[in-house]
């Protein structure tokens, strides 16, 4: 398993790539995540990329939505990832993959570039959509991370929705967890397997979710909500619902969401990072996102971030084969990516 790791840091490192898409001169509104990782044409069936395809554009219409309405960024962040949590596709909410005990404990945060104010949640198991969680933490409470019994005794006080454990319970992610847990044991291969069950047992399923938007007033805002990783143990919890690793916004700079090996985005403060650059520096959301994921591939990190500045300028780097991604402009024009283009 060490050597495996050691010459996956290798391969991160030698193949180094910033796949950033930044080239669209119009001002983005909202730029989404689903996810980074060995995502591959191989491995998903054309039917299997038309769904994410239709289900992030999904996202990015809802936020937009909320955007033309004159609503807050905060908003537009949480009806996109409302989508992806709600579908099966992703690691977040309804597709939350499974921790070592076969439970499902999820996290996520937001930020509000804007006043700086943030919430989140981490390890909960009953919460339909986290992100409501993390919003309802920043807005009603005094604090900014609320974890496990807690988060969802405060979630259900006020009227966020909470469900039985069934209600996330997936046959499919229940296997993904059987065969890292072979893999592990050192006796994988267990067949049959298809194409993209071997991408999620290779990524131990990245896959979380995530949100950037830029509203009418220019306010930024910035959410992330996961599943975790699968096999996690000991109530491990990643970068995602920590402000600075996983998500973060100031309207002085960028919002940003990350995606990837929890540890390193921690390790590393990426989020905030990206925002420092920005100010210290006084670089581009471009530049700034491509030093932080070189950074994580010499740390040996692998994931990806989206950012969108406070002028619209987006940039979605990362240093695996692929991220589900995506933006939307002003003028409504949809981008949705996945795979190394
Ligand atoms: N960053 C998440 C975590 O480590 C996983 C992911 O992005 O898919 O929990």
């Amino acid at each position: 398993m060490k050597v495996f790791n050691f010459l996956f840091a290798l391969f991160l490192f030698i193949s180094f790539h910033s796949f950033s898409q930044a080239d669209t001169t119009e001002r983005v509104v909202l730029v989404i995540h689903g996810g980074a990782g060995t995502i591959m044409k191989k491995h998903l069936s054309p039917e299997k990329e038309a769904a994410y395809t239709e289900k992030m554009t999904e996202a990015l219409q809802a936020g937009y939505a909320v955007i033309e309405s004159g609503g807050t960024s905060i908003l537009a962040v949480q009806a996109a990832i409302n989508i992806m949590e709600d579908s099966p596709l992703f690691n977040a909410g309804k597709g939350a993959v499974y921790a070592h005990d076969e439970t499902q404990q999820m996290d996520a945060s937001i930020m509000d570039g804007k006043t700086k104010n943030a919430g989140a949640v981490a390890g909960v198991g009953t919460i339909k959509n986290p992100i409501n969680a993390a919003i309802a933490v920043m807005n009603l409470s005094e604090h900014v991370l609320l974890t496990g019994e807690g988060a969802v005794e405060f979630a259900a006080k006020n009227g966020v929705e909470i469900v039985d454990s069934s209600y996330f319970k997936s046959e499919r992610r229940l296997e993904n967890l059987k065969r890292i847990k072979a893999e592990e044991n050192d006796h994988g291969n267990l067949e049959p397997v298809d194409e993209e069950l071997k991408m999620d047992v290779l990524d131990k399923k990245y896959g979380t979710v995530g949100a950037v938007a830029l509203d009418k007033e220019n306010n930024l805002a910035a959410g992330t909500s996961t599943g975790g990783m699968t096999n996690k143990r000991y109530n491990r919890v990643g970068d995602s619902p920590i402000i600075g690793a996983g998500t973060y916004a100031d309207n002085n700079a960028c919002g940003v969401s990350c995606t990837g090996h929890g540890e390193y985005f921690i390790r590393n403060v990426v989020a905030y990072d990206v925002c420092a650059l920005m100010l210290y520096k006084e670089i581009s959301v471009k530049e700034a996102t491509a030093e932080v994921i070189k950074k994580q591939t010499e740390l040996g990190g692998a994931g990806g971030v989206i950012a969108l500045d406070k002028d619209g300028n987006v940039a979605m780097p990362f240093n695996t084969a692929g991220m589900f991604r995506g933006y939307i402009t002003e003028s409504g024009k949809v981008v949705v990516l996945m795979f190394g283009e």
